[in-house]
This record gives C-alpha cells, sequence and structure tokens, in this order.
C-alpha cells in the first residue's frame, strides 16, 4: 500500500480518516494531533514544572518520549518523571528498569518511589494481607504517591500516559454505573488545593497509533499484563467501543466530543469542594482520614 499523502511505502491506515500513512506522514499526523489537544487544553505553558507518571509500561514510555522530543528543547519548562514501585513480582521490576534507561536516553530527571519505603509493605504483601482486590490497594496508594511526590519536587503538572481508548473507555463507564459525579471528575483543568493538576497529552489519540508511535522511534515498549489485573466491566466496555469503532471509525472522537459538550453542566452539577487536609497524614482529602491512611488502618489493626 502507498502513502495517501506521498505515495511512499504505507505503515499504518488511519481507519478515521481512511487514509493510508508513511512513517513520515503517520509521525507527523500523530505530533501534530498531540500538540492540538495540548494547546486546546492549555495543558503545557511557560514555566511548568512537569511531573510525567511514568510506570515503564508502553503508554508512559512512548508519552515520556514524546513530550522530550515535543516540548524538550523549550528553556522554560522542565520534565521530570516519577515512578512508583507498586512491588508486584516479576512485574514492575523490568519496568522500572526500561524507566531508568529511557530517562537516561533522553535527559530527564527520574525519581523512583516504592511502596514499600512509604506503606512499609509491597503490593504483594497488601494482597497476602487485606481483603480487598489489588487494584483497589494499587489505585489508592499510587494515585496517592504520584500526587505527594509531584507536589514535594515543585511540580504544578502531573503528565499521564492515558490515551482516547482509556478516555472514551471510562466516560461510558461512568455512564454505565451512573456515576455523573465521577463523570465530572475527568473535566480537565480542574485545581485543587494540594492536587497536582492532571494532564493526558495522549487524550485524542489511539491506543495503536502510541504503540505504532513507540514503535517507529525503536522505544523499549513492554506488552506484559499486570498479574492482578482483572477488569470484567472495563473488558466489556473495551471490546464494545473497539467493535463499534471497527464498524464505524471515528466514534470515539464523537464519545469525547459529546462529554466536551457536556463539561460546562458537570462542572456546574459538581462544582469543585474544598478539600480538607487529612488528619493522619496532612494530604488532600474531602474526608476527615484519607482513603490511604484508612487502608493502612485496615492492613495494620
Ligand atoms: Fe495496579 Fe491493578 Fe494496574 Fe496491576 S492491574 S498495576 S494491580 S491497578
Amino acid at each position: 500500500m502507498k502513502c495517501s499523502i506521498c505515495n511512499r511505502k504505507a505503515v499504518y491506515f488511519q481507519r478515521h480518516s481512511n487514509r493510508h500513512l508513511c512513517r513520515r506522514h503517520f509521525i507527523e499526523d500523530f505530533e501534530r494531533r498531540v500538540k492540538i489537544a495540548v494547546r486546546k487544553h492549555k495543558m503545557i505553558e511557560n514555566d511548568d514544572r512537569i511531573a510525567i507518571a511514568l510506570s515503564g509500561g508502553k503508554d508512559s514510555v512512548t508519552l515520556t518520549f514524546a513530550l522530550s522530543k515535543l516540548y524538550g528543547k523549550r528553556r522554560n519548562l522542565e520534565f521530570i518523571a516519577i515512578t512508583i514501585d507498586e512491588g508486584i513480582e516479576g512485574y514492575r521490576p523490568p519496568t522500572v528498569e526500561i524507566a531508568r534507561k529511557i530517562t537516561k536516553e533522553l535527559g530527564i530527571e527520574h525519581v523512583v518511589v516504592s511502596f514499600k519505603e512509604n506503606f512499609g509493605m509491597t503490593l504483594d504483601e497488601m494482597v497476602r494481607r487485606g481483603d480487598k482486590k489489588p487494584c483497589t490497594y494499587c489505585g489508592v496508594f499510587r494515585k496517592y504517591l504520584l500526587n505527594k511526590t509531584a507536589r514535594e519536587i515543585g511540580a504544578n503538572k502531573l503528565a499521564t500516559g492515558h490515551n482516547l481508548d482509556d478516555e472514551t473507555q471510562t466516560i461510558l463507564l461512568n455512564f454505565l454505573n451512573a456515576d455523573i459525579e465521577r463523570l465530572a471528575r475527568l473535566t480537565p483543568q480542574r485545581v485543587q488545593e494540594g492536587l497536582v493538576m492532571r494532564i493526558k497529552p495522549f487524550k485524542e489519540v489511539y491506543e495503536k497509533e502510541v504503540v505504532v508511535y513507540g514503535l517507529l522511534h525503536k522505544l523499549p515498549l513492554t506488552f506484559d499484563e499486570c498479574p492482578y489485573s482483572y477488569f470484567p466491566v472495563r473488558t466489556s466496555v473495551r471490546d464494545f467501543l473497539y467493535d463499534f469503532e471497527n464498524k464505524y471509525p471515528g466514534r470515539k472522537y464523537s464519545v469525547l466530543r459529546a462529554f466536551e459538550k457536556l463539561e460546562p453542566c458537570l462542572r456546574q452539577l459538581y462544582p469543585q469542594i474544598k478539600l480538607n487536609m487529612c488528619e493522619k497524614c496532612g494530604e488532600p482529602t474531602p474526608r476527615k482520614i484519607c482513603q490511604a491512611c484508612r487502608l493502612l488502618d485496615e492492613l495494620n489493626p
């Protein structure tokens, strides 16, 4: 197949635009859409110090590379990568190594923080000790550590590797669960004291495009899945969206645009509440004691 733009050999068929793209035009198109999303939501601005949530998985490795390539030369911007080592034997150590390698190659400062050092036990130990699902512990403690570390290193934004597939799955899942409050939390640029603002530069590119972009740049991508990964409802939503997109290309963008139209109503319906500081650890929480401290109390009776 030839590229629809220049006649060179195509490496990718972009279903939503019905175009075949060669290496050069695929990369140009990908980077252009990332930059448009970044500008549209003012994700990156002068004098930002941006923490990148770098797990070492394919999305975050590609994000770190893309941010460095597209914005790394700007003098008034800083990037620092944060890797959270949850302590998942056999799965996390190789991705921590990938994170170390890529940040060294790109010349980006890198901080690794672990569950063991901060909470006294690894995720594997929490799972053996507690009665909650692994992802409950992982989600709460990882979010906690990412925010705390980003704030402590002086970052004003925290970039994550969420892509168009992740975003549309989350939007639909919240609708299906009738959890409109959680849906409202997806609206961009929410600023709350103590919480570092999240940005998602890949939110307008498909997951497979992230992978192709990473492969074309010969990045060290890993496709291993976490041994605790178990999301039956999200998997059903993902499969539904995949089939729907296959039949009607571009529908994931429709989901995102529909959500954007609802954003003003969601902001009105759920205005931001002022957060408290956790009475135990001082981290921001809507309650008196944060979720991480409550889980730790359960794990250390
Ligand atoms: Fe953590 Fe669950 Fe993701 Fe594994 S699948 S990294 S336990 S959230």
